[in-house]
């Protein structure tokens, strides 16, 4: 055993990726191809989602390019790690519950294994994703997916919400968003707000409450969901001043109230913002910690998409690349070469 604790001679793995969603398997994809033998936990109900991240939970999925008739979620996600798979990626089914960013190589902890001596990397990709916020109402997991989506830009489009009444609770920045972007398909949105104004930028809040489609009701919160068995079609609600409660018809409610990052592994060791997502210098995937890259959800608070988690876990991946080749730890020709598409020569 060395003085740090880890067993002489140890391995030390090139990168390491923590996360299984759209970013944490596009990464593994590229390094993969890149001969970087990439480690992928893709975590055993961590952070209280499957492996495969946040679409494991969704029916359609309608916007990720090159699926014109649309896919499952769980379907998409096992595509996505078939092809993690097929390059070589070595997937382990457990979660990372400590890590150690203080020096390089970085030292991680698998859960239950806290007591053994930590595993190493050069490079580690944080890609733990984030979940929404929920209000867990009476009603919730029937209708959920089925009337309650927590994404508007992904479910808003669908069938069973063009031409009808929905709500949206919440009274940020995020609401004002998803209820303006939900006025394309509905009928009316009801904007569902606890306190009695808005948080939103004045600019967002001027727009939400001139929208002739859109009704914000002030101190008012649901209580249920109710429906027919299949569908909701309407909400219980409640006045938080009055305690008068009441029906309102809605076909779709939609959450904005929020989600946590799951960065409670790095907190305190890469830099966070003040909602806890991970802060990476803009247009690259680097955090605060040289080595230490962040892709997909866990650090991005404004988008929140698959195919921008994609985007990213990408980024992620050649600039951990580019770093082991400049330290050299790589052979930078060959680090470089399976990654770097021709035009004429596909790798
Ligand atoms: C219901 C729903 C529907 C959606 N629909 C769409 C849609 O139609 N189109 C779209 O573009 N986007 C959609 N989204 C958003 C999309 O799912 C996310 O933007 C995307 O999944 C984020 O990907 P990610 O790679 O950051 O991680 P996530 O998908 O959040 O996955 C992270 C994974 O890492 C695992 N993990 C976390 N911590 C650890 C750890 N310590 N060790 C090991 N593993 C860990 C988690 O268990 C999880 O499986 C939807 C989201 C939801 C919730």
């Amino acid at each position: 055993m060395t003085a740090n604790g880890t067993a002489a001679g140890q391995k030390v793995h090139k990168v390491v990726i923590i996360g299984s969603g759209p970013a944490g398997h596009t990464a593994a994809i590229y390094l993969a191809r890149a001969n970087l033998d990439p480690v992928l936990f893709e975590g055993m109900l961590a952070n209280g989602l499957a492996p495969g991240g946040q679409l494991t939970t969704t029916t359609d999925v309608e916007n990720f390019p090159g699926f014109p008739d649309g896919i499952r979620g769980p379907e998409i996600m096992d595509k996505f790690r078939a092809q993690s798979v097929r390059f070589g990626t070595e997937i382990h089914t457990e979660t990372i519950s400590k890590v150690d960013l203080s020096s390089r190589p970085f030292k991680f902890w698998r859960e239950f294994n806290e007591d053994q001596p930590p595993e190493l990397t050069e490079t580690l990709i944080i890609a733990t994703g984030a979940s929404a916020k929920r209000m867990h109402l009476p009603g919730e997991e029937t209708y959920w997916q089925s009337g309650i989506s927590a994404c508007a830009v992904c479910d808003g489009a669908v069938p069973i919400f063009r031409n009808k009444p929905l709500a949206v609770v919440g009274g940020g920045d995020s609401a004002a968003e998803e209820a303006m972007y939900l006025t394309k398909y509905a009928s009316h949105v009801n904007v569902l707000v606890r306190r009695d104004e808005l948080r939103a930028s004045k600019i967002m809040a001027k727009r939400l409450l001139a929208h002739p489609k859109v009704t914000v009701m002030f101190n008012t919160v649901p209580t249920e969901a109710k429906g027919n068995g299949e569908l909701l079609t309407s909400l219980r609600i409640k006045d938080t001043k009055t305690g008068e409660e009441r029906d309102l018809e809605a076909n779709g409610l939609f959450y904005a109230i929020g989600h946590i990052p799951a960065t409670s592994l790095v907190k305190g060791q890469v830099d966070c913002d003040s909602d806890g997502y991970i802060v990476t210098v803009p247009g690259t995937a680097q955090t605060s910690v040289k080595g230490v890259f962040a892709a997909g959800d866990v650090a991005d608070k404004k988008y929140r998409q698959a195919i921008t988690s994609a985007g990213t876990g990408c980024i992620a991946a050649l600039e951990a690349e580019r770093l082991l080749a400049e330290e050299e730890v790589l052979d930078p020709v060959d680090a470089t070469a399976a990654n770097h598409y021709t035009g004429t020569d596909k790798q």
